[in-house]
Order: structure tokens, then C-alpha cells, then sequence
């Protein structure tokens, strides 16, 4: 998605790209992604304005906004509405002390100018066929899109901007040189004066300097039968997002990460929390889909030019790809294509990193 989304960026503004893919376009996480475009992160925003300030929450907040309104840019263009719908979305509470959260972050958020509604236990519970959740919130600004569809919309329009993208191509080793960037792929060398990577969670061989940064965290998710007639919240994020589900024409899907609390390699804690809490019947589970997200250690992805080096990065998107990913194709695309680069400092690939810090959590909130 980020790839595709930059090179659609470098080709409109006349460059010539190449676009290396290890797979097939869309292979990655995007053809997993349930397509919930949040905004914010998978914490409340009083943790946020805890972590980062008030200032800071509510820029954070809307650099999903504007990454949101790039997307809708983005489709107006395409031609194609890749199934985007704009209805809001849920933060669903598990406990009473997140309810609570809930409730102080609803004020907030308002003063702040993102507008939204509380629905305390009785009022989620009369809405909805849900049970056991303390309390939820629905935010006005988030959407759904078909992720995947998306994806395939992007990597033709970047072709049709002039851009060659070479499937089942992976990149073995990158080595920077006096012209530039060699990339050494299995069908020959690739040579540029700048290589941007947007690879989500980068492996040390191919780049140290981001592999120290970010951590693979692998997600899941799988399709129980629902022909929509038992209403849920969607979609929907709980457990500071590690939990998260969306109704589609084709089921309820419901994800989680893989350093939960539940069984990191059985889905039966998650069909046990679907049973639970959402209305889920014993019938058979209709799909299964996997894929890692690249997480990094503050929760930040780490966007354009990687210091003393001709590469740039779009990478670490996080769990919420739709809160940063069309930003991050934007702003390292007019770095590499101008030489200036407004990345804000918190993204920046360069900014000051210590490996001691804390792992973020699986949505990009501190633990
Ligand atoms: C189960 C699940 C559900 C999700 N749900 C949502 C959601 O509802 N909302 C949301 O916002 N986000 C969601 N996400 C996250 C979202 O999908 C990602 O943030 C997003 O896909 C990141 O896009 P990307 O293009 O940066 O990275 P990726 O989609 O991971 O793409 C990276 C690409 O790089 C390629 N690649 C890797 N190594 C190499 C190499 N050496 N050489 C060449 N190519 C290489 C890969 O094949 C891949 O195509 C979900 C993720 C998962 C796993």
C-alpha cells in the first residue's frame, strides 16, 4: 500500500520509478487489513495526552485526519471507490476503568475538534446484539475501505503515471554506493540514485538502521458467519486495538495480535471472545488471514530520508496503516523528488532513537 501509494507520488511528479516487490502487490498486510481507516491510536485519547501531551495527542490525531483526507484525494482520482464508506467507527471498552477513559476522552476530544459520541453499557447494549463490554465510544472521522481493492487501485495508477513494477522480485541486499543504491534482486541488479522503502517491518540483512527500529508483530484474524443481521458495532477496536473487527458482506471479522494475552498460536481465545461478546454462533469459521505489521519501538513509523545514506523510508506504518501510510508516501515522495522534506520530527526516519526504549504496543500505544 505504501509502495504503490509513492510511486504513484515519484511517477506523477515525472520520476522514473521502479517498483520491487518481493510477492504480488497487495500481498502484504493490505490483503489482510480489515480496512478500518481509524483515527488515532489504539489507546484513549487521556492516555494519549498522558504519553504525549495535549498538543501533542491532538497532532498526532490529526495526522490520521490528514492521511484520512490524502486517501479520499487519492480515490477521487482513482476512479474507483474501492468500497469506502464513511460512517464512523468504535473504541469499545472492556472494563470499567476504560469506559471511564472513554467518557473523559469523548470532552476532549470534542474541545479538540473531533467530534464523536459515548455510549455508556446500556445504551451500547440497546443498540447493539453485544454483551460484556463496560462502555463504547463512536468516532465521526473514521471509514471502511476494501483494502486490498485499494491496493490493486493504487499499483495501476501508479502504472498508468508511468511506473514499472516488477512482481516476485524481493530485494536480497541494498548497497549504497558513490552513484547511489544498488539493489541486488534474483533477476539482476537495480541501480538508482535513491531507493525509498516501504516494506512495513524491515529485516536486519537489508537494513540495520530500521531493523533496530521496528519489530515484526504478526496479526490475525478470521471470518464467522453473520449475515448482518446480528448488529455489532463496526468496525471496531477494543483492548487498546489489539482486538478489532469489522461486519463485511462476507462475515464478521474478527483480528488480534499475536502478543495478546490470548493463545499466541491458537485462534481460541478469539473465537471465545467473538462467542462471548459478539454474538458469534458455533458454526464453522469461514476464513483465516495472518499477516506481520511492522511495529516500531516508539509507535511512530519512520518516514524519509535515512541519515548519511540516499535512502528513504516510509516504513513501520504500524497497526493502524490507515493512519499514516498515504502520508508517508506523500512526504518521502516530495523529499526524495524536491530535496525538501516536512516530514514532522516525531515521523522522521533521523530523528534520535535509544534501543532501550520500551516496545510499543501492537497499534503504536506505549505498554
Ligand atoms: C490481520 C490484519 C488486520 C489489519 N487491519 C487493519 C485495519 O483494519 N486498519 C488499518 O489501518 N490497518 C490494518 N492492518 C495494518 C495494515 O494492513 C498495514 O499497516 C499496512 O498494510 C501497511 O502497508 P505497507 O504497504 O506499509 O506494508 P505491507 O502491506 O506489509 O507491504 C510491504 C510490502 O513489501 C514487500 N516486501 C517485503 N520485503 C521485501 C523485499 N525484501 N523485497 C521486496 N519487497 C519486499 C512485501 O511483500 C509487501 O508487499 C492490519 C494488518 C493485519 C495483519
Amino acid at each position: 500500500m505504501t509502495g504503490c501509494a509513492a510511486a504513484l507520488e515519484l511517477a506523477r511528479r515525472g520520476l522514473r520509478v521502479i517498483v520491487l516487490e518481493a510477492d504480488a502487490v497487495g500481498a502484504g498486510a493490505p490483503g489482510r487489513s480489515l480496512g478500518h481507516i481509524a483515527t488515532g491510536v489504539g489507546s484513549p485519547y487521556t492516555v494519549a495526552i498522558r504519553d504525549f501531551g495535549r498538543d501533542g495527542a491532538r497532532t498526532i490525531w490529526e495526522t490520521h485526519r490528514e492521511n484520512h483526507a490524502r486517501l479520499k484525494e487519492l480515490l477521487a482520482g482513482l476512479g474507483d471507490s474501492c468500497g469506502y464508506v464513511s460512517r464512523g467507527g468504535f473504541r469499545v471498552a472492556l472494563d470499567r476503568d476504560g469506559g471511564m477513559a472513554l467518557a473523559e476522552s469523548e470532552d476532549l476530544l470534542r474541545e479538540d475538534g473531533f467530534p464523536g459520541e459515548f455510549l455508556d453499557h446500556y445504551m451500547l447494549e440497546a443498540r447493539f446484539a453485544v454483551t460484556g463490554f463496560a462502555a463504547a465510544y463512536w468516532c465521526m472521522d473514521d471509514a471502511e475501505i476494501d483494502a486490498p481493492a485499494f491496493v490493486q487501485a493504487l499499483a495501476r495508477a501508479a502504472e498508468r503515471a508511468g511506473a514499472r513494477i516488477v512482481e516476485a522480485s524481493p530485494v536480497r541486499a541494498l548497497e549504497t554506493e558513490s552513484a547511489g543504491v544498488a539493489a541486488h534482486t534474483e533477476g539482476g541488479l537495480v541501480r538508482s540514485p535513491v531507493a525509498l522503502l516501504a516494506l512495513n517491518t524491515v529485516t536486519s540483512p537489508l537494513l540495520p538502521y530500521l531493523a533496530d527500529r521496528i519489530r515484526p508483530v504478526e496479526g490475525r484474524c478470521m471470518a464467522f458467519a453473520n449475515d448482518g443481521a446480528v448488529r455489532v458495532p463496526s468496525p471496531a477496536r477494543a483492548a487498546d486495538g489489539r482486538v478489532y473487527w469489522r461486519q463485511t458482506a462476507d462475515g464478521l471479522w474478527v483480528g488480534s495480535e499475536g502478543d495478546l494475552d490470548f493463545e499466541p498460536e491458537s485462534t481460541g481465545a478469539l473465537t471465545a471472545f467473538a462467542r462471548r461478546h459478539l454474538g458469534v454462533g458455533d458454526g464453522e469459521i469461514a476464513a483465516h488471514r495472518r499477516g506481520t505489521r511492522g511495529v516500531s519501538r516508539d509507535g511512530f513509523p519512520f518516514i524519509g530520508g535515512i541519515p548519511g545514506t540516499p535512502l528513504f523510508a516510509a516504513v513501520g506504518v504500524t497497526g493502524p496503516g490507515f493512519g499514516y501510510a498515504m502520508l508517508a508516501a506523500l512526504w518521502a515522495g516530495e523529499a526524495i523528488a524536491t530535496g525538501r522534506d516536512r516530514t514532522p520530527e516525531r515521523y522522521r526516519a533521523g530523528r534520535p532513537f535509544h534501543s532501550q526504549e520500551p516496545p510499543a504496543g501492537p497499534q503504536g500505544e506505549r505498554e
